[in-house]
């Protein structure tokens, strides 16, 4: 049933208060006009998701419209997990990509889960492929094996233990292994050796050849450019930059724990090394601060869209529903259980 007019206005109200200080996406701006052409989708599949049972997990790399529009959580990999774990609706819409997609499998088997588009992959998760790790693992029979959660089912499932960028260093210093077979992301790895030998424990760290095509770009040249313009700066890297970033900026830290830093200091301007989502996210939620450029758009992650979803949730295309080998599954989900067994909360 189409939705009436005072029902489009209202919703057109909702999304202009949500997204009003929202300006970091070249060439898009939250006006009522634009909020006004949206208001009818998100009308529409916020129905269908009462219709269908249906839960929209977002994470923070995913256009504002989305988050603000039809999410029902947003946060990153970590959270979303949990979320996925405790959900008892009978679908899931995972607006991210798609190894994501696989994590709320694993651990909400029941529920149907639903990728908007199957070509949302990641560098990072799509740079080892199970059998890779199981030679690795050949190569290396006396390591600990840990998988970043930024990895796809089947490398999960060859784990001892996943991890975030919030509680990889707890989690790799309490293993009793010397060793750690750290996959996929090289550069995160190179960071979790520097900073474990900072704290004083000895770990040998071997990793294999993956990085974030949005985070590995960063450079050191760049922020010290940023300094000089712009006095008081403060610097915000995450863990999939490279070790030489992570040691000009101010803060490194997960998704998670970057929003806390910004929220809670206090400096003129703000250069957040990571996707520009987040920085979309901060313009909502602590519009007060001031964001110079130099964030980086995931083209994996903006190939999300609501009219994906709502086709998603209308009739899925074979392609848009997750499966799994149920075997496989539960392996996976052996990894993930023992990290929320050794870091139940995530530390930021
Ligand atoms: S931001 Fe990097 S790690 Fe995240 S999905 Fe995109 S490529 Fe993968």
């Amino acid at each position: 049933m189409p939705a009436t007019d005072h029902a489009v206005e209202a919703e057109t109200e909702r999304l202009l208060r949500a997204l009003l200080h929202v300006d970091c996406e070249p060439g898009r701006q939250w006006n009522y006009e634009a909020c006004r052409r949206l208001a009818p989708l998100t009308l529409e599949i916020n129905a269908l998701k009462k219709e269908k049972d249906a839960v929209i997990l977002t994470h923070s790399y995913v256009a504002p419209e989305i988050i603000y529009g039809v999410g029902d959580f947003k946060g990153d990999s970590y959270f979303l997990s949990l979320k996925a774990r405790e959900s008892k609706a009978k679908i899931i819409v995972f607006a991210g990509v798609v190894f994501m997609g696989e994590t709320a499998k694993i651990l909400s088997p029941a529920a149907t889960v639903l990728v908007p588009d199957r070509g949302s992959g990641c560098s990072l998760a799509d740079s080892l492929t199970g059998d890779q790790l199981r030679q690795l693992k050949a190569a290396y029979p006396d390591a600990a094996v840990v998988c970043y959660i930024n990895s796809t089912a089947d490398v999960k499932a060859e784990s001892d233990v996943c991890v975030t960028s919030g509680n990889v260093y707890d989690i790799i210093a309490r293993l009793p292994q010397r060793r750690v077979l750290f996959v996929p992301d090289r550069l995160m790895g190179d960071n979790v050796r520097n900073e474990l030998k900072r704290r004083g424990i000895d770990k040998e760290i071997i990793t294999s050849d993956g990085t974030c095509i949005v985070h590995d770009v960063f450079d050191a040249q760049s922020v010290a450019d940023a300094r000089a313009r712009f006095p008081g700066l403060r610097v915000v890297a995450h863990p999939e930059c490279t070790p030489e970033v992570a040691a000009v900026a101010d803060f490194v830290g997960s998704t998670g724990a970057m929003m806390k830093y910004v929220k809670n200091t206090t400096a003129p301007y703000f250069l957040m090394l990571t996707e520009c989502g987040l920085v979309s996210r901060l313009q909502v939620e602590a519009p007060e601060k001031n964001f110079i450029g130099g964030c980086r758009l995931c083209p994996y992650m903006k190939l999300n869209s609501l009219e994906k979803i709502r086709d998603a949730l209308v009739s899925p295309r074979p392609e848009q529903i997750i499966t799994l080998d149920e075997d496989l599954r539960r392996r996976a989900a052996h990894s993930i259980e023992r990290m929320f067994a050794l870091a139940p909360a995530d530390p930021l």
